[in-house]
């Protein structure tokens, strides 16, 4: 690759100081003040220039490892196929790479690929120069200098940041097979900033999808969790999968997506939680990984479960014995951490149990500690039209805004409204909803949810 080395000077560019952070600036001035070479890169620069404000901020040194360490007392080295350094400002974390070099002639220790071409180690250290050329897309291997505030640009990162480009940094096919995540970080950049991916690091993804069977799953969950609560999970979601990736991480709830048993609904509950997720992040409100996952493996859920009735298992035993069963087969493709994996059981457990509340039950329901999200995922379910149950979600939705005592009273008439349903139908198995009466809310007869 031809090397265009350019320098543009602070009045050339809009990245200011008061836009960098604190702790990052620290960082910067620490490593500058021991004599080092002290730079701003990755998505710091990349989201600053593009006058958005940066998730985290990432630093670039001659300093090895072991020096950084000495400087920064609240300083943790941290893994072994890119090693790197992590100063730790309570929950704020700048992380500090030390400038990556070529691996020709290096030893297995410090670089080392396996037969397909992956990455598995990378650390062998180099220049500010070697460095930009061992980065992933030339949108993040711009380095803003903290000696002269000037932005150094050595892969032509600037043009393609004017023109809206991802763009892998030397050949698209190496690259990709060095490291095939960067299929997922070219779709998570395209949808984020709203860029096109270019020429070869667009076609080759549909070409070297496979390739990320061969990634460890607890590395693919972690990629997993930056596409979909990263704020921007619903167009992340698109994208994946109209380049065909989604299916290699989630294959069954793809095959879920395609399969017309699902009456589209698969597609309509993911998007739909998408984008509340999107949104709630956009609002500043947490979100919780679990809960969307729960939404991804629903219906494939669903699919065991009903495997589970027909060899015989009563219906709330083989929703247990299938939530079980799809979490570990999805742990193939990516890892799911246990308590996520327990949230996730936690949430579809509860599913029954909202839907058929009943007098003894409904209080201990509403003191569950994961009330909140089996509640929301219940009301998910009703917006996507797969229950039709408006009235019984406005009962819970209203008991949560009641005194102790109002509580009781409204269990109270679940349990006479349940009484005289079972009278009604003696012999129906009545399923249950609740209806609004004059006096407020009470039980009322069958009316069955459409789908589970
Ligand atoms: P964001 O933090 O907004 O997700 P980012 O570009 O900062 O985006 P990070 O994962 O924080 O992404 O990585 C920081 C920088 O490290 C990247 O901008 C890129 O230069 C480099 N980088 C990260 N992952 C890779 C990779 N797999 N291959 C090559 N370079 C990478
Ligand atoms: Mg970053």
């Amino acid at each position: 690759m031809k090397i265009k080395k350019q320098i543009i000077s602070r009045t050339d560019h809009s990245v200011s100081r008061d836009a960098i952070s604190d702790n990052a600036l620290k960082v910067l001035y620490r490593l500058k003040d021991a004599g080092y070479q002290a730079y701003l890169v990755g998505g710091g620069v990349r989201d600053l220039l593009l006058g958005q404000k940066p998730k985290d901020f990432d630093v670039a040194t001659d300093a090895h490892p072991d020096e950084v360490k000495s400087l920064f007392r609240n300083c943790r080295l941290i893994g072994r196929r890119f090693r790197l350094a992590h100063i730790l400002y309570g929950r704020d974390v700048i992380e500090v790479a030390t400038f990556r070099g070529p691996h020709e002639g290096k030893s297995p220790s410090h670089a080392d690929q396996n037969k397909e071409g992956r990455i598995i180690r990378d650390n062998v250290y180099g220049s500010l120069e070697e460095d930009a050329l061992r980065r992933d897309f030339s949108i993040n291997a711009l380095y803003y200098n903290i000696r002269d505030d000037s932005i150094v640009d050595f892969t032509g990162g600037m043009v393609d940041l004017n023109n809206k480009t991802i763009r892998m940094i030397g050949n698209a096919d190496t690259r990709y097979r060095e490291d095939p995540v960067r299929m997922l970080r070219a779709v998570r950049f395209a949808a984020k900033l709203d860029f096109q991916i270019e020429g070869k690091t667009n076609e080759l993804i549909y070409e070297l999808g496979h390739l990320l069977e061969d990634i460890p799953v607890a590395r693919l969950f972690d990629e997993t969790i930056k596409l979909f609560q990263g704020g921007y999970g619903l167009r992340c979601f698109q994208l994946l999968r109209e380049y065909r990736l989604f299916e290699l991480l989630f294959p069954m709830t793809e095959a879920s997506i395609n399969d017309t048993e699902h009456d589209g609904r698969t597609l309509k509950i993911i998007e739909q939680a998408l984008k509340n997720t999107d949104d709630r992040i956009d609002s500043g409100k947490s979100v919780n990984p679990a809960f969307f996952l729960a939404v991804l493996l629903w219906h494939p859920m669903h699919e065991y479960k009903n495997r589970f009735i027909e060899r015989g298992e009563h219906e709330i035993e083989a929703l247990l014995s299938a939530s079980r069963e799809v979490i570990i087969r999805q742990q193939a493709y990516t890892s799911i951490p246990k308590r996520f994996s327990l949230m996730m059981r936690e949430i579809w457990h509860m599913q029954p149990q909202l839907q058929h509340p009943t007098r003894k039950r409904a209080i201990r329901t509403l003191t569950n500690k994961r009330f909140r999200a089996g509640y929301d995922f219940l009301l998910l379910r009703n917006t996507v039209g797969e229950l039709e149950l408006d009235l019984l979600c406005e009962w819970w939705t209203d008991i949560q805004t009641k005194s102790k005592a109002e509580q009781e009273n409204m269990c109270d008439q679940l349990g006479k409204g349940q009484k005289n349903s079972k009278r009604r139908n003696k012999r129906r198995r009545s399923k249950t909803v609740i209806k609004k009466t004059g006096q407020g809310n009470s039980l009322a007869s069958a009316e069955s949810a459409n789908s589970e």
